[in-house]
């Protein structure tokens, strides 16, 4: 399906530490006004609420019930309804602010039998709220059982509660970058991360709408407390983000609008290209693992081209292979 072209942002850097020649200072004013606020602090907070508010205390946890799995699962499924549900109604329902940001200018695919249901909100909310709102309570509910009976190292300190919560921003970085380039790998992408890529054109619900098998992988993040000490705050952290976070970044839109002329930073260029050309920018931008691996898209003409040549060179690639089986 042609891209119906929108907003096209400039081209984006990777961040200030990792350029030449490397800027910490710069790096931190990034962390802080860039990466943290406001999207970061919100799911810290979101999860402090979640954790505090509505998550079963670890005395529940002595035994592993399928009534524990599906608390959790209720409480996730509510939580994303409020957060994913808000921003797709305000955004796509609403269109509170037209297409003005939007990545494209044409809106979800409401009959398209490549959905379920023949609908992509339809088809994004099912793989959702059904699979990945299970797979993430059921992980979830493994790590509290583990802490329950005193099986893995503890934190206890906030304060290493809370380096460790920035600390995961960097893990998840590897973790996604690692276990995306995976699923890019036939058969696993056929089997499964095509699901996920039915979406070009990403609303909300696009964010974690996966098949079964690439949630098992993405939401497995909280397992690095198997080896880490972590506490069970860090394993309600690590589901939240890995729920809330793609959401804004699958929006479609590049900034949110507050107000007349007030914005904030709202999708993620970066892994939007992604879903436009498939074999570029696997990872996130917090640790630019693309770029040292060569699948780095900044947005810029240049790195179109790259990409291209790239495309053509494999081609080639797989053509001389081809003739090389057939004189065989
Ligand atoms: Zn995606
Ligand atoms: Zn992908």
């Amino acid at each position: 399906m042609e891209r119906a072209r929108g907003y096209d942002p400039d081209p984006m850097d990777v961040p200030p530490l990792f350029q030449s020649p490397s800027r910490p200072i710069a790096m931190l004013r990034w962390l802080v006004t860039a990466y943290m606020w406001p999207q970061s602090l919100l799911w810290i907070g979101i999860s402090v609420l979640t954790y505090q508010l509505f998550t079963p205390g670890l005395d529940r946890f002595g035994s592993l019930s399928v009534d524990d799995v599906a608390v959790l699962w209720g409480r996730n499924v509510l939580l994303m309804l409020v957060v994913i549900g808000g921003q797709h109604w305000w955004l796509h329902i609403r269109k509170a602010q037209g297409t003005e940001f939007k990545y494209e200018s044409r809106w979800l695919a409401t009959n398209r039998s490549s959905f379920l249901f023949n609908n992509q909100t339809r088809d994004n909310m099912f793989w959702t709220l059904v699979s990945g709102g299970a797979i993430a309570a059921l992980y979830e509910a493994i790590m509290f059982r583990l802490y329950a009976g005193d099986a893995i190292p503890q934190l206890s300190s906030l304060w290493a509660i809370a380096a460790m919560t920035f600390a995961v921003f960097w893990i998840e970085s590897v973790h996604f970058y690692v276990n995306h380039r995976l699923l890019h790998v036939d058969p696993l992408y056929k089997w499964a991360h095509a699901l996920h890529h039915r979406n070009v054109n990403t609303g909300p619900w696009s964010g974690i709408s996966m098949h079964p098998l690439e949630h098992l992988l993405y939401f497995s993040l909280p397992f690095v407390f198997l080896l880490l000490p972590g506490s069970p705050f860090l394993i309600t952290f690590c589901g939240v983000y890995l729920m809330l976070s793609p959401s804004p970044s699958h929006s479609g839109f590049d900034r949110f609008k507050i107000g007349e002329d007030r914005d904030f930073h709202g999708g993620d260029y970066f892994h939007n290209l992604h879903h436009r050309y498939f074999e570029v920018n696997y990872g996130m931008l917090l640790l630019p693992l693309d770029k040292w691996f060569g699948t780095f898209h900044d947005g810029s003409m240049e790195a179109h081209e790259a990409m291209k040549s790239r495309r053509r060179s494999t081609a080639e690639a797989g053509d001389t292979a081809a003739v090389i089986e057939r004189n065989n």
